[in-house]
C-alpha cells in the first residue's frame, strides 16, 4: 500500500515512463542516481540500458524489495537514506559526473532542489517528475506570478528546460495535482557568478518573503536605496521584476558590505 507520508504514487503508464527515460539518456559514462526509486516503475527501464544504477530510497521495506529483485539486484547500489540529506557527491567516480532523475515525492520537492543545487559542479543533468506547479515557477521568468526565489536560485544554477505534462491517471493512486517533467542542466560557470551564495540566499529570501512590498522596504535593513540606485535598480521594483543578474549584484554587493 502506498504511504501518503513518504509521497508515493507510484508510475505505471508505459508510454510516459518511455518518454522519461528516453529523456534521462542513461549512461555508464555518467555516476546515475535514481531519488524515490519506489517499485521500480523507472529502475527497471533505466537499468536495461545500464551495468550500475545508485538509488536513494527513504522507505525501508520499498529499499529490502527493490533489493531482493532477481532482474535489478546486480546493478543496484541501494541507499536506504533521505535524499535531502543524502551527500551525493560521495556516490561521484572518477573522471565521471552524476545524472539524477526521479518521480519526486511533492511533498519535500522543493527543499530537495535546493539541497541538489549545491551538488551543481558535479551534476551533468538532472530530470524530475514535479507537480506541475513547481516545474512553472523553476521556468519562470521575470513578471510572472510563478517567478520566485525557487525561479532565481533553479536559473542560477542551471537552464531550465520543461519536457512534458503528465496527468494524474498516469499515477496510482492517482495525485490531486497535475504533473510535469523537468530537465535541469548546470552551467560549468553561471553565468552572472555570486561571490558568495549565502548573499544570493539571503537576498532572495529577504526580497520574495514579502512580495507585494517594493525592494526598498523588503531589503532596508540590507541596503539604503541610494546603493539600489547606484546599482542600476529602482527602489520601487517588487521583487518579480528583478531578473537573476540583479539578485546577483545585490549579492555581491552584500558580499562587498560583509568584508
Ligand atoms: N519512482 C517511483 C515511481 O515512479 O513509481 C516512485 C515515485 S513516488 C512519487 C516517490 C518515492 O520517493 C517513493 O518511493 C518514496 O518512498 C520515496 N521517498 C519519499 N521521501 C523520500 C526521501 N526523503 N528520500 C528518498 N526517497 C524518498
Amino acid at each position: 500500500k502506498a504511504r501518503k507520508r513518504f509521497g508515493q504514487n507510484f508510475l505505471h503508464d508505459d508510454y510516459i515512463i518511455d518518454q522519461i527515460v528516453g529523456a534521462i539518456a542513461p549512461s555508464d559514462d555518467y555516476t546515475m542516481v535514481e531519488i524515490g526509486p519506489g517499485l521500480g516503475a523507472l529502475t527497471g527501464p533505466v537499468c536495461d540500458r545500464l551495468q550500475k544504477l545508485n538509488v536513494v530510497e527513504l522507505d525501508r521495506d520499498l529499499a529490502a524489495r527493490l533489493a531482493t529483485n532477481p532482474f535489478l539486484q546486480d546493478k543496484l547500489t541501494i541507499h536506504q537514506a533521505d535524499a535531502m540529506k543524502f551527500d551525493f557527491a560521495s556516490l561521484l567516480e572518477p573522471g565521471k559526473k552524476l545524472k539524477v532523475f526521479g518521480n519526486l515525492p511533492y511533498n519535500i520537492s522543493t527543499q530537495l532542489m535546493f539541497h541538489l543545487f549545491e551538488f551543481a559542479p558535479v551534476i551533468a543533468d538532472m530530470h524530475f517528475m514535479l507537480q506541475k506547479e513547481v516545474v512553472k515557477r523553476l521556468s519562470a521568468g521575470p513578471g510572472s506570478k510563478a517567478y520566485g526565489r525557487l525561479s532565481v536560485m533553479a536559473q542560477y544554477y542551471c537552464e531550465v528546460v520543461p519536457v512534458l505534462e503528465v496527468g494524474p491517471e498516469a499515477f496510482k493512486p492517482a495525485p490531486k495535482v497535475d504533473s510535469a517533467v523537468v530537465k535541469l542542466l548546470p552551467y560549468e560557470q553561471p553565468p552572472f557568478p555570486a561571490e558568495r551564495i549565502d548573499c544570493l540566499s539571503r537576498v532572495t529570501a529577504d526580497a520574495f518573503g514579502q512580495r507585494r512590498k517594493t525592494i526598498r522596504n523588503s531589503l532596508q535593513h540590507l541596503f539604503r536605496p541610494e546603493q539600489l540606485t547606484e546599482l542600476g535598480l529602482d527602489p520601487a521594483l517588487r521583487p518579480e521584476n528583478l531578473s537573476v543578474a540583479q539578485y546577483v549584484a545585490l549579492a555581491n554587493a552584500l558580499a562587498q558590505q560583509k568584508e
